[in-house]
């Protein structure tokens, strides 16, 4: 009797998206490659999620070597797929793959263009982050925290950094420099408890009074916001340094200014002023600026897709989607477009952060890869039957073979997690990890 020959498919990114994504793939009879920039698997789950959070990265760990241990699930670790890279899309194409997935995140960096933005001591958030959780090569890089540091943003992200900042660097001073008013704050009651018992609350209460007549006039409640901040100190962590954590509302950076070494001294701001127009409250620059001492700024305000990865770009620096999709799912497209040509990318799909960069948390992500394997799955049952085609797998060897590095097959990625739990035990740490690929490699024999 003939066997049927499986759809092959792959997916390129194993964070949460991209292993879920390519589980539902090989669980629904595709047979999958899983190829990855790192050498561990995990993604923001691995080197993005605050470090402290070892009971949920060790939880996510455990399911994501139950996935690595899927049958037709075939993970590539230290291979980047894109232009320029060690295998492109068109490669996939011609190695036979009938459709690939891109789970790669969001690993663009969002600059808003600001003159002084080549300083040293201004960094962009996932840069940042990726230090600290050890992620190689950012966990090489030497970053500049002053004692007094600003940071962009508003949600979760910003205060992650500042968590960092506070809690590990102690640096005299955090400035959180958020664009809306006190009533528009993005992070949780929850995140916001790490660093809570920093808060300078003076500062706190000046700075909504200073906002407070902008703030009714757009139908804000300044005493309602003061609350928001104060729900965080019944359940604040104990304090571990005299950082004075405070913010800035209503201030857009404008430009940095360094010295003769381009170190960073101070960053200029423009006071914004809160309207409401068409039932929406938005930030309008007023013109007022000012002067802010520091000597670093860390931007966290959201990251964008790859624009070098070989896919379509809008101006919103998402890859372009089919805006009718043949297979939504949740009401959502999953396929991309090709505006130059107006027509579908037949063959690939977006999912998690490189479907919407910077948007939802790891369940989310999960979701978003499973449904996009879902349309997938609807896309390979429009292919006319094909089992004459040789194997990509085989193909893809001999192509790998030829980029002369060591890849990192599943049962490397799950020696690897073994390796680093022996490493935690011995040293008594809370969660060892390896911060440069080498040593990565060496523990591993590869
Ligand atoms: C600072 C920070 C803190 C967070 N904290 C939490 C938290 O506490 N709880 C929570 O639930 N969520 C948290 N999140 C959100 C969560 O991490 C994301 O929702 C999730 O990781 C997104 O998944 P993804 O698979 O779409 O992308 P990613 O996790 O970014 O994974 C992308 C993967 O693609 C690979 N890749 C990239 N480019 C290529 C390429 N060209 N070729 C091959 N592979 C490539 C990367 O190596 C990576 O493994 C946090 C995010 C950040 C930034």
């Amino acid at each position: 009797m003939k066997t049927e020959k499986k759809p092959q498919v792959a997916v390129v990114g194993a964070g949460p998206a991209g292993l879920y994504g390519a589980r539902e793939l090989a669980e629904s009879g595709v047979d999958v490659t899983l190829f990855n920039r790192d050498v561990k698997p995990g993604g923001l789950a691995e080197y993005g999620i605050y470090p402290d959070k070892v009971a949920m990265k060790k939880g996510l760990r455990k399911q994501f070597k139950k996935i690595l241990e899927t049958p037709d699930l075939h993970y590539f670790g230290n291979v980047t797929v894109g232009e320029n890279a060690d295998i492109s899309l068109s490669d996939l194409r011609a190695l036979g793959y009938q459709a690939i997935f891109v789970t790669t995140g969001a690993q663009g960096t969002k600059w808003l263009g600001l003159p002084g933005e080549d300083q040293t001591g201004v960094y962009h958030a996932k840069s940042v982050v990726y230090f600290y959780n050890h992620l190689p090569p950012f966990s090489q890089h030497e970053y500049r925290f002053g004692s007094r540091c600003l940071v962009v943003g508003a949600g979760n992200v910003m205060i992650d950094i500042a968590r960092y900042l506070i809690r590990e660097a102690k640096v005299d001073e955090v400035t959180a420099l958020v664009r809306r008013g006190p009533a528009e704050i993005k992070f949780t009651k929850k995140e916001l408890a790490y660093v809570a018992e920093n808060l300078d609350l003076d500062a706190l209460d000046a700075e909504i009074a200073r906002c407070a007549d902008n703030m009714i006039e757009v139908g804000q409640d300044p005493q309602a916001a003061r609350e928001a901040f104060l729900a965080a100190l019944p359940k604040a962590a104990p304090k571990v340094s005299e950082t004075k954590f405070r913010f800035q509302f209503l201030t857009s950076p404008q430009q940095m200014f360094g010295d003769e070494q381009k170190m960073l001294t101070s960053v200029e701001v423009e006071d914004n002023k809160l309207i409401l127009k068409d039932g929406v409250t938005k930030p309008r620059g007023s013109g007022q600026k000012r002067v802010i001492e520091a000597e670093t700024i860390i931007f966290a305000i959201g990251d964008k897709v790859d624009e070098n990865f070989g896919l379509p770009v809008d101006k919103w620096s998402e890859f372009v989607k089919n805006e009718h999709p043949r297979f939504p799912k949740n009401e959502k497209t999953y396929e991309t477009y090709d505006p130059a040509s107006e027509s579908v990318i037949e063959d690939i799909f977006v999912a998690g952060w490189s479907r919407q960069a910077s948007d939802g948390l790891v369940g989310y992500a999960r979701k978003d890869g499973t449904n996009g394997a879902k349309a997938i799955l609807d896309y390979l049952a429009t292919l006319p039957k094909d089992d004459t085609s040789a194997s990509a797998l085989v193909a893809l060897e001999k192509k790998l073979a030829s980029l002369s590095k060591p890849i990192v097959t599943n049962e490397a990625a799950l020696r690897l997690y073994q390796v680093e739990n022996e490493e935690t035990e011995k040293r008594g740490v809370n969660d060892f990890k390896f911060d440069q690929n080498e040593d990565m490699l060496k523990a591993i024999g590869l």
